[in-house]
């Protein structure tokens, strides 16, 4: 590359395949909650990177785990099993109603070894027959061809060829569709433990755990992809941990390496001895570099001091959120858990959240939609009130650009 080459915006549009539309500002640096860019302007983060940076930018303990691996050893390969990757299989069993661990690299491949997994078990305790899984309408599992075809977004899996076969959707908060769906030849029913991507949707007591009867009553495993909901993010360790339900299968990865690329399903004994050797895998699944970053992760996330403050944090966003609301009357509904909300808007307004995002991103703080109609926002677990007051002061003047016209 020649040195005069610069390196900004345009480049992307030379060099990169177009399937994303990124922001124009370039961050370099980032502290907690804070983050600047190519030309030192400052932001504060609400996106948390789409939910993965649970403890902010370059928390003291994840800079630690990563550079005190990083002088011993990076990869082996599954050849050789590790030590960070055992200690964090050990923790998250302790922590967990699993007895085993996969480790993978992100969550759709979580996901994916989660779907065969439960392809497998069928098979191997019930035969052939036993192969639909059902997913809900909206739902986000992932991009491999697999997982997009089992989320529930005909957008994101249409126009690559032929899907997978036997993948059904029902409506989400709907028992009655899920029941006219499932049989005995389901193997799995998919949920997220809260729609993340599809808008920011809370499952209702009476629909979870429904959907635990009905698999129970149709030999169906029942997977959790809490890849956007685990670690912390609503405020228990998992969320399954809050709804008085437990899942067969659990995928988690966002949150889970802070920022490090790792994924990782989690399930009990009896399930995962049907991924024998040479079933699956993964080159770099379970690499020492990325469980120590996410052992010190996990640890660092599952501690009082840090699920306890999550509650008024996450308070501290909704009141902002509602005062706004009192004044420009943009929001329809705010919603979410702990350090996932969401703010739907009004008829009015619909179709506008970009807009609103663009607009913070000009007054300085970073958020996130959840499809074309809700704002998101995600922060770090642990952002400092101050940050969410100055933020929440941010996106208001946000807002009420977009309110005056
Ligand atoms: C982000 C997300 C995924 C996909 O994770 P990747 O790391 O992008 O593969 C899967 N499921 C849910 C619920 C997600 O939010």
């Amino acid at each position: 590359m020649p040195e005069s080459t610069p390196v900004n915006r345009d480049l992307f549009d030379d060099v990169m395949v177009p399937n994303y539309a990124p922001s124009k500002v370039i961050p370099v640096r980032g502290e907690g909650s804070r983050i600047w860019d190519q030309q030192n302007n400052e932001y504060i983060d609400f996106a948390g990177g789409i939910a993965v940076n649970c403890l902010g930018h370059c928390h003291p303990a994840l800079v630690n785990a990563l550079t005190v691996q990083g002088n011993k050893i990076w990869h082996l390969s599954n050849t050789m099993t590790n030590e960070p990757a055992l200690r964090l299989a050990k923790k998250m069993c302790d922590a967990t109603f699993a007895e085993k661990v996969y480790f993978a690299n992100s969550g759709g491949e979580a996901n994916e070894a989660a779907l065969k997994l439960a392809r497998r078990w069928a098979l191997d305790n019930h035969g052939e027959e036993k192969s639909h899984i059902i997913a809900f309408k909206q739902g986000f599992h992932g991009r491999t061809f697999f997982t997009v075809t089992v989320g529930g977004q005909p957008a994101y899996s249409d126009g690559f060829g032929p899907k997978p076969g036997d993948v059904f959707h029902a409506e989400y908060n709907n028992l009655d569709s899920l029941k006219a769906l499932i049989s005995e030849k389901t193997c799995a029913v998919v949920m997220e433990p809260l729609q993340g991507e599809g808008g920011i949707i809370s499952p209702t007591d009476e629909f979870v755990k429904g959907v635990r009867a009905l698999c129970d009553e149709n030999n169906a495993l029942l997977v959790f992809d809490e890849v956007q909901t685990g670690v912390g993010r609503l405020g228990s360790l998992y969320a399954y941990m809050d709804l008085g339900v437990t899942p067969d299968i659990l995928t988690t990865a966002k949150a889970l390496g802070g920022g490090f690329p790792i994924g990782a399903m989690i399930t009990t004994t009896d399930i995962a001895k049907h991924l024998k050797i040479g079933t699956h895998g993964s080159t770099y699944g379970g690499n020492p570099l990325a469980c120590a970053v996410a052992e010190a992760a996990f640890d660092t996330v599952n501690t009082a001091e840090v699920l306890d403050g999550i509650i008024s944090k996450s308070k501290l966003f909704v009141d902002a959120l509602n005062q706004i609301n009192d004044k420009y009357n943009v929001f329809e509904e705010i919603r979410g858990k702990g350090m996932l909300i969401g703010a739907a808007l009004t008829e009015k307004y619909k179709g506008r959240a970009k807009e609103i995002l663009l607009a913070a991103m000009d007054e300085g703080v970073m958020t996130l939609i959840a499809g074309a109609n809700v704002c998101r926002f995600a922060p770090s677990l642990v952002v400092p009130d101050e940050d969410i007051k100055q933020g929440m002061a941010a996106f208001e003047k946000a807002v009420a650009k977009i309110a005056a016209n």
